[in-house]
């Protein structure tokens, strides 16, 4: 027995089945690089679903952890810390927003969102107690919690999991016109993510976007932008909402806001939306402690000064044109924005993950026929192509 296959029996034992993780065991890790017990190296090329776009164990980041690690690491919001001040006042500019309010995990935000532009919709725009609704799209992934699969289209997510929230209306994906017809007076908001990560890197047509949120303006309907997936230049944008100059009326962050250290996650509003929450009307404990407040600012100064949204979309250009020359009748369709890649097979994907792995490509399917393509950000081109030349032996089974 390996020791690769004794850790994976231990997870297998005492493990809720909840996950299938292709057979590897990460022990080490090092910029895009990973490292399993036996001492194989193997190329991240998912990124923990893009929370390590800074890549694994910035020098920077950790440096924030074990500093802040060695004076106070959590306070409760009973108290202030002295670094949640400066990681608000950072997202605030970054997301052009008036206030801050952070949470933990990307689920969490979503929540917190929805709870807002429930509060906006009965208290700013007055509408009847008990039936705001929130318009979502088919594909959606907001997260695991009971509000979020009350709102998913997958029967997966939702199998004996009843019974779900009320208020949720779902329009297809990039419809514009289906959004339009959805709104009563009873819409609080629009939820949406700019690009569908879980649903296999959708992207909606050009312009809908801006369009939504000209129509959500018009009608005095939220615009929540789910950009836990898609934020911190993982699209070639610092947001994804930048691609078509939209500032949402709140920002939802996760994921590579810890800098693929810290679990941390906020969302961020005009100070009308924001000034709606007083005290005792939302919390959470671990939220915004000053550990992980500490390192969301290196996150954030490391994806600003390193100009990863740049690198990305460069990166991503190569990429997809580099995917697009590979003449294979496997391939359906390649699709991305920046190192936010998408690959649709015309067959089952995992085959083709497992057999990756094997070639020291760590990737993962998402629904059945696609790979996604989601690399650390501070990825070399010449790592990145020693990843695409495995991903063609890979498709021709070289
Ligand atoms: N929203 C989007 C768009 C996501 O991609 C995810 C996670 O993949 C979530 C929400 C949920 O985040 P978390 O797993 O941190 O709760």
């Amino acid at each position: 027995m390996t020791i690769t296959s004794e850790i994976i029996a231990l997870n297998e034992q005492y493990g809720a089945r909840n996950y299938l993780p292709l057979p590897i065991v990460i022990s080490r890790a090092e910029g895009v690089w990973v490292e399993d017990p036996e001492g194989k190296k193997y190329l991240d090329m998912l990124s923990c679903y893009s929370a390590l776009n800074q890549g694994h164990r910035h020098p920077k980041i950790i440096q924030a952890l074990k500093d802040q690690a060695d004076k106070v690491t959590l306070t409760s919001r009973a108290f202030h810390n002295d670094q949640l001040g400066l990681f608000l006042e950072m997202v605030s500019k970054l997301t052009r927003e008036d206030k801050v309010l952070p949470m933990n995990t990307g689920a969490e935000a979503v929540e917190t969102a929805l709870k807002a532009a429930r509060r906006w919709g009965y208290e700013a725009k007055k509408i009847t107690p008990d039936q705001a609704e929130i318009i979502v799209c088919s594909g959606n992934f907001h997260g695991r919690t009971l509000a979020a699969v009350s709102m998913s289209s997958e029967p997966a997510y939702k199998r004996s999991f009843g019974a779900f929230a009320p208020g949720f209306k779902i329009i297809p994906y990039g419809d514009i016109e289906a959004f339009r017809n959805a709104i009563t007076d009873n819409t609080a908001a629009l939820l949406i993510e700019p690009i569908q990560g879980e649903a296999g890197i959708v992207i909606p047509p050009d312009g809908f976007l801006k369009q939504a949120g000209q129509i959500c303006r018009e009608n005095n309907v939220l615009l929540l932008a789910d950009e836990i997936q898609t934020g911190f230049g993982r699209t070639g944008k610092m947001f994804a909402c930048d691609w078509e100059d939209v500032t949402p009326d709140i920002f939802i962050l996760g994921k590579a806001l810890g800098g693929g250290v810290f679990p941390i996650s906020a969302i961020a509003a005009n100070r009308k939306i924001m000034d709606l929450f007083e005290p005792g009307s939302h919390g959470s404990t671990f939220g915004g402690n000053p550990l992980a407040c500490a390192v969301a600012i290196a996150a954030m100064k490391v994806t600003m000064e390193e100009h990863l949204p740049d690198r990305s979309l460069e990166l991503g250009r190569f990429l997809v044109n580099e995917l697009r020359e590979i003449n294979n009748p496997l391939i359906k369709e390649i699709r991305g924005k920046g190192l936010f890649v998408g690959m649709e097979l015309r067959v089952k994907a995992r085959p083709y993950c497992e057999l990756l792995k094997e070639k020291g490509v760590l990737c993962k399917e998402t629904h059945d026929n696609v790979i996604r393509f989601a690399p650390p950000l501070i990825i070399t081109k010449e790592d990145l192509q020693w990843g695409i030349d495995k991903i063609k032996q890979a498709l021709s089974k070289e």
